[in-house]
């Protein structure tokens, strides 16, 4: 059998789409490194110019060693011509041809078969931590059209996963022991538009499936949060922790990123998620062009006010073929990274805040070990270190009292 190597770049969502070709691999061998491949598949990222030079280096390793090399992933529709063109790679696929993998495989001429962009895969794929935690994918692609994107044309437009697939696949899950789901794709809370049906009826349903215990929901958009998904902010199945995408918190800055929410209304819905006892994080990126030192003071002071714990902060980085990339007016490099110190500064001060003023006991599924310390997370998405003479992995556990160590909970029991 000739054996294969997959190297995945970029984000959950492309490890997802790993899977999927592992899943559908049948007549190889399926090996650890790239020296002991014949073949390698790269699940490519292409979301910063940054991303696509890292895979054309690792593209220029391979051919030095002789091996054969397929492209896949979102830089097979950036650069995948490019590269096929010049010789680099012997065949590029599309996002819709990874369940043909095996055949791709077996070719024995170039190919270059970048399929469509409307295709959603049949398997439903799920990724463990653990022994207790799963994320299931349950849609693909984005209808945003945020001007510092390229995701939308590289993973087309958003369509979800089938509700029935979904449910079929947690209860398995959950049958074997999986307690905790996290829902994940390009824009989870587009989930259900194009099916009729919406995200806050799924996670209803799956609550309903036994031997789940707490959902979690990947990364939303602030108008994705509807009534209805708010009716379910009080149920014990969802994690008291949301992640809502801001990306910045000046207007004039999220008119020029073409974004749709603005910071009044994005003020209002994390004030009311808050006061319902939720931890709460964003995603933000700093130094977009004409981020200016005004804006800048602007978007701070707003968020200052914002009631956040967690944030998952990007510096700008340049894409081509976005329209932020035409911009002028970009951004110095220090200026930027100034301005992620100063954020970082404000949004852990709000987090110490808010774990100095938990007052319920905390529950934690244990993940992993580590020199005789258990590593999990709580419902406010806290990271937990606990010492104990027990096995804990994969248990749940209550914690009454904690101490507050750097960014971690600790506690010994
Ligand atoms: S919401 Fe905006 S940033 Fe997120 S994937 Fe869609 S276009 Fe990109």
């Amino acid at each position: 059998m000739r054996k294969v190597f997959f190297k995945t770049f970029g984000c959950r969502t492309n490890q997802f789409d790993t899977q999927v070709m592992i899943a559908n691999l049948k007549d190889f061998e399926l090996v650890q490194s790239e020296e002991l491949a014949d073949i390698v598949v790269i699940n490519s990222c292409t979301v910063t110019n940054g991303a696509d030079s890292s895979v054309r280096n690792y593209i220029n390793r391979l051919n030095k060693i002789d091996k054969k090399v397929l492209l896949a992933g979102c830089g097979a529709l950036s650069q995948g011509k490019s590269l096929f063109e010049k010789d680099k790679v012997f065949g590029v696929l599309g996002h819709s041809n990874k369940e043909e993998i095996n055949s791709l495989l077996k070719k024995d001429v170039e190919f270059f078969e970048v399929g469509n962009l409307e295709h959603i895969d049949s398997s439903v794929v799920s990724e463990f931590v653990g022994k207790s935690r799963a994320f299931i994918k349950i849609q693909e692609g984005c209808d945003f059209e945020c001007s510092y994107c390229i995701i939308p044309s590289v993973r087309g437009k958003a369509r979800s996963q089938s509700k029935d697939r979904i449910l079929e696949q947690v209860k398995i899950l959950s049958d074997n022991g999986f307690s905790e789901f996290i829902l994940t794709g390009t824009n989870v809370g587009s989930f259900g538009k194009d099916i009729n049906t919406t995200l806050a009826s799924l996670i209803k349903d799956i609550s309903k499936i036994r031997g789940v215990k707490r959902i979690r929901v990947g990364s939303l958009e602030p108008i994705q949060v509807t009534r209805e998904f708010k009716e379910l902010l009080g149920e014990s199945f969802l994690e008291k922790h949301l992640h809502i995408a801001i990306q910045h918190s000046s207007n004039e800055m999220l008119k020029i990123m073409n974004r749709r929410n603005r910071f009044e209304s994005d003020l209002e819905l994390f004030s009311e998620i808050s006061s319902k006892g939720f931890a709460l994080g964003t995603d933000y990126i700093v130094g977009h062009p004409f981020e200016s030192d005004e804006i800048w003071q602007e978007a701070i002071l707003n968020l200052k006010k914002m009631p956040l714990t967690h944030i998952h902060q990007f510096t700008y980085s340049k894409r081509d073929s976005t329209p932020s990339a035409q911009m002028k007016n970009q951004v110095d490099g220090n200026i930027a990274k100034a301005r992620v110190k100063e954020l970082n500064e404000v949004i852990n001060r709000k987090n110490i805040e808010f774990k100095r003023a938990i007052k319920n006991p905390l529950n934690i599924l244990i993940e992993s070990n580590k020199d005789g310390l258990f590593f999990g997370l709580d419902e406010y998405f806290n990271r937990v270190k606990v010492k104990s003479d027990r096995d804990l992995v994969g248990e749940w556990i209550k914690l009454n009292s904690f101490e507050i160590e750097g960014n971690l909970l600790y506690a010994k029991i």
